[in-house]
């Protein structure tokens, strides 16, 4: 594979092993190899104190041959161009696979956005709209929040952008406040689409939810929900954890008691830019003594039916892959298994539904959001949510196809389903067989 694809060595490994089983044209795959624009931008903010400083800003648009482009912004001290534009490369992939009209995207701030005050943000905010104005818009390329971005910061993005255009234009960002034009169901879409996918999929080996004992790691934004609405649904949650340690309780743990203890000690940092920012910091889920306190590493091992991984990256890894007993894992959190650890889970027979299948409801309801923002006709929650549903499910079960087809994992059955649209879109653009067969 190409140089710019060598950044994303796990990703371009999963990539490999699909392309074998797509009809893609050497043209495609060729141009799938380089990010089609990448950005980087001198962000000059004058901080409190009256000082200047110069901060580093990217955006890649990686592919727009399906739609304009679409992704997240990240405030974080690692972001720099390579991991931009590997997650506008994912960005692509998972907006084919949710058959979204959308190319992949991905923008970033280099700093520590806990270090800046409030109305410092909010300089940076705009500044970064400033300097990446002409690059992006609601039929260019579209933002969203990402770590340790949130809707407020959304909100002046959308308004600097609207300033600089002279007129209203909610749809160049998704995931805003409801009141700047924002959805509804936008907040909780990612644990809610896994939670759609979960059931569906689950249904397939005739589990019953009492039965069925689920683990689910990081109950934070994305793995609150989902966790919440599985106990609604009656499974036996057995252990969550955050980044402190986790409880387990092998009869089941209270996860209302659990949710209630979180949301009263979230401790709320004014300049901190994530919602969930300080949350974490002190009392954590171990401070319920009733249950039998676990390591994360003791979590990941635990004996149960589903894990659901809504924490980092790299948790299960080459290492530690052996000891996972689940026989389903739904990746909540963005690439929490190694390619190395697939192999291994793979040979243990354990079905792993993907990061970018099962955590796409996010960028399926900022979908929506464009599509109300565009129509000027606003959904309720219901209406989101049956739409999500809908669209999750129907993707999920041609992922479930696609895998018993070609009798391969359930990664690699996502890559191929998606390539296979994004294949098809690039063809329909004209490829050299096309040029050749057409004198
Ligand atoms: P969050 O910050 O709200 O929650 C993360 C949770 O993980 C917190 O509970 C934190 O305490 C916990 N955690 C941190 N380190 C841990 C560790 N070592 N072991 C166990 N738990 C640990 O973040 P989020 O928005 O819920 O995102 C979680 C994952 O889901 C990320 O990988 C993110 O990329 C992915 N994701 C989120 C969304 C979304 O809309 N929120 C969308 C797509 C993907």
């Amino acid at each position: 594979m190409a140089e710019s694809l060598s950044l994303l060595s796990d990703a371009s490994k999963r990539l490999e092993k699909a392309i074998k089983y797509v009809a893609i044209s050497d043209d495609a795959t060729e141009r799938l190899k380089y990010p089609k624009t990448s950005l980087s931008v001198s962000i000059p903010v004058r901080m409190d104190n009256g000082s200047l400083r110069i901060f580093q800003g990217y955006r890649v648009r990686y592919d727009d041959t399906r739609g304009p482009g679409k992704g997240g912004v990240r405030y974080h001290p690692n972001v720099n161009m390579d991991e931009v534009q590997s997650l506008a490369f994912w960005m692509t992939f998972k907006c084919a696979l949710l058959n979204l009209p959308f190319g992949g995207a991905k923008g970033g701030i280099t700093l520590n956005p806990k270090e800046l005050s409030k109305q410092e943000l909010e300089r940076l905010s705009r500044g970064y709209i400033e300097a990446i104005a002409d690059f992006i818009g609601p039929d260019i390329d579209i933002l969203a929040p990402d770590v340790y971005t949130n809707e407020m910061i959304m909100g002046w993005m959308m308004d600097q952008y609207s300033i600089i255009q002279r007129k209203i234009s909610p749809g160049v960002v998704t995931g805003k406040p409801i009141t700047m034009g924002g959805s509804q169901g936008r907040n909780t879409a990612t644990g809610t689409g896994a939670f759609f996918i979960l059931e569906a999929m689950l249904c397939k080996f005739d589990l019953d939810p009492a039965n069925t004992s689920i683990a689910v790691q990081g109950l934070g934004n994305a793995g609150m929900v989902i966790a919440e609405l599985l106990y609604k649904a009656g499974y036996k949650i057995v252990a969550v954890s955050d980044s402190q340690g986790g409880i387990y309780n092998e009869k089941g743990l209270d996860l209302p008691k659990i949710i209630q203890h979180k949301l009263e000690n979230r401790a709320d940092t004014v300049g901190a830019a994530s919602p969930s920012a300080g949350m974490y910091c002190k009392d954590t889920v171990c401070d319920l003594e009733e249950n039998l306190s676990i390591t994360n590493e003791e979590l990941l091992a635990l004996e149960v039916d589903v894990l659901v991984p809504a924490a980092l990256e790299n948790q299960i890894t080459e290492a530690n892959a052996a000891n996972v007993k689940a026989k389903y894992i739904f990746e909540v959190a963005n690439g929490p298994i190694t390619s190395a650890a697939d192999a291994v889970l793979d040979s243990k027979g354990i079905y792993v539904f993907p990061d970018i299948l099962v955590n796409a409801g996010g960028v399926t309801v900022s979908y929506f959001e464009w599509v109300q923002n565009r129509s000027g006709l606003y959904w309720n929650l219901t209406e989101v949510n049956e739409h999500l549903k809908q669209k999750m499910v129907i993707e999920a079960d041609e992922v479930w196809k696609t895998a018993e087809e070609f009798a391969v994992p359930l990664r690699t059955a996502a890559y191929i389903h998606a390539l296979n649209r994004l294949g098809e879109a690039l063809d329909a653009k004209g490829t050299r067989d096309y040029y050749l067969n057409h004198h």
